[in-house]
């Protein structure tokens, strides 16, 4: 799998499978975002922003990371 870039309006989602050691943290945290078994695995519909963007941050690798737009 190549870079993987996510948008749901003002959050976007990036992952860079060369950093991730699948560790899984993430599938096993927001389980209805992201999923090791689905395709695409990252479903930014599924979840708040603000959970979504927690879950990146415990990402141990840093293999995920995201862009917040905030709105003025
Ligand atoms: S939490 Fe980060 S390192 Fe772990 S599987 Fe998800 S993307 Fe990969």
């Amino acid at each position: 799998m190549g870079n993987y870039k996510c948008v749901n309006g003002e959050l976007t989602v990036n992952f860079n499978p060369t950093k991730c050691i699948h560790a899984e943290h993430c599938a096993n945290g927001l389980s209805e975002v992201f999923s090791t078994s689905i395709l695409p695995w990252i479903n930014l519909e599924a979840s708040s922003h603000e959970k979504i963007i927690s879950q990146i941050k415990r990402c141990p690798s840093g293999a995920l990371s995201f862009l917040h737009k905030i709105s003025a």
